[in-house]
């Protein structure tokens, strides 16, 4: 080897030189012209707040709502209690249990423990790691009242089969969409296949304010029990200091909804860039050999494949599985060292002890916990470069890998 060959084949980790050295996109992505117009008009016009007339948030939710094939939406503070605010509207509440996956971001289970109920976790499907329907149904007990499917990564969740254990058993379905604004199931936008689906706008999602949430939903009376829930009780047409029922402030500020509903007519353009980069990734990991020039095995490294019935996959984060043993936390950070920093992921929500000792039921999550070892993610701002960077990804993980 020459002694740049050998420079270039030393990891970065270790005094080499690493495969990326520019900067990967930022995320969020700079203001546009539209957003700062309208975040401007708002701010001008002192109406900041929901209640106060103006029309950015009304605006936000009726897009929301069209463009998840529903007629109702209610905008929230963030997607945490956007869930606990579907569930109560949906009367679930104290001794009701709701099933939820075991490889999803902790807010899924935490959101059920708010509403007073009992998270029940149940285990994903060990190639899509989206829920299980027959895990699902294994975990329905007479105290079940609802089925949280996440829309993982983007991808969407196997609605078709999700709803039928749900109507076999009479339960709520309420879609946890904050990683998937823009998605489709079978030709259909996420978001509106269950009784209520929630969507989020903190800082790392695909559309964000920094903050918020945003609850959709098909039916009239679920829509008012919702709403209620998220205004101190009140009633859609009753008076300012009338709370027939219990509820909380949990509303979005006109200045949030200023950043989002600009970002819509761009959010299929954003996710057209994340699939290309996402596709390139794929061709460039098909081509990668452990050791190196063996092409008579299979790559180490593959995409984790969408739930059936994907048809828009709105690729919030890439997750890709290694079928090749490694140590984990060395991946890491010598992935970090090369310039291609990629994440860990979830631990299974089943051995987080904050959840149990607060009362989470865990079924056996095997699929979550080979989950947990074995997938990584390419986070959404990389996945917004220029496909020519899915190159560097690549070239790093052969790098590490051989290794
Ligand atoms: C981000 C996220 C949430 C919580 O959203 P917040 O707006 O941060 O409360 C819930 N579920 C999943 C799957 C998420 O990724």
């Amino acid at each position: 080897m020459t002694l740049d060959a050998e420079r270039r084949a030393t990891l970065a980790l270790h005094g080499g030189t690493p495969v990326r050295t520019a900067p990967w996109p930022s995320w969020p992505p700079p203001l546009d012209a539209a957003q700062r117009e309208l975040v401007t008009a708002v701010l001008e016009s002192g109406r900041w707040g929901a209640t106060q007339g103006g029309s950015a948030c009304a605006d936000l939710t009726a897009a929301f709502a069209r463009r998840s094939g529903v007629a109702y939406g209610v905008a929230v503070g963030n997607a945490t209690l956007g869930l606990f605010a579907a569930l109560r509207g949906l009367g679930v509440g104290a001794g009701d249990e709701v099933i939820v996956p075991a490889y999803t971001f902790v807010a899924s289970a935490t959101a059920v423990l708010l509403a007073g109920a009992t998270p029940v976790i149940a285990d994903v499907d060990p190639v899509d790691l989206h829920l299980s329907a027959s895990a699902a149904e294994a975990a329905v007990t007479p105290r079940t009242a609802a089925i949280m499917p996440v829309h993982l990564a983007g991808s969407p969740a196997d609605m078709d089969a999700l709803n039928a254990v749900a109507a076999r058993h009479s339960l709520a379905v309420v879609e946890d969409a904050a990683q998937a604004h823009g998605a489709t199931y079978r030709g259909r936008p996420i978001g509106g296949l269950g009784d209520a689906g929630v969507y989020s706008f903190q800082s790392s999602k695909a559309m964000t304010a920094g903050e918020g949430g945003l609850i959709v939903c098909r039916d009239e009376a679920v829509h008012a029990a919702i709403w209620s829930v998220c205004n101190l009780g009140r009633t859609l047409d009753g008076a300012w200091y009338g709370h027939p029922s219990v509820g909380w402030n949990l509303r979005l500020t006109e200045i949030q909804a200023a950043l989002l509903l600009p970002w819509l007519d761009r959010l299929d353009e954003e996710i057209d860039r994340r699939n290309a980069f996402a596709a390139a990734v794929e061709r460039e990991l098909a081509a990668i050999r452990v050791p190196a020039g063996d092409d008579g095995g299979d790559p180490p490294v593959t995409v984790v494949p969408p739930p059936p019935g994907a048809t828009r996959d709105s690729r919030h984060l890439l997750m890709l599985r290694l079928h090749v043993p490694f140590d984990r936390s060395f991946l890491l950070e010598a992935m970090e060292a090369e310039g291609v920093p990629l994440d860990g992921g979830y631990p299974p929500l089943g051995t987080m002890p904050a959840l149990t000792e607060a009362g989470a039921r865990a079924e056996p999550c095997p699929a979550a916990e080979a989950a947990s070892r074995e997938v990584l993610w390419v986070r959404q701002s990389m996945l917004m470069d220029d496909p020519s960077g899915a190159t560097h990804l690549a070239e790093a993980l052969a790098k590490v890998l051989a290794a």
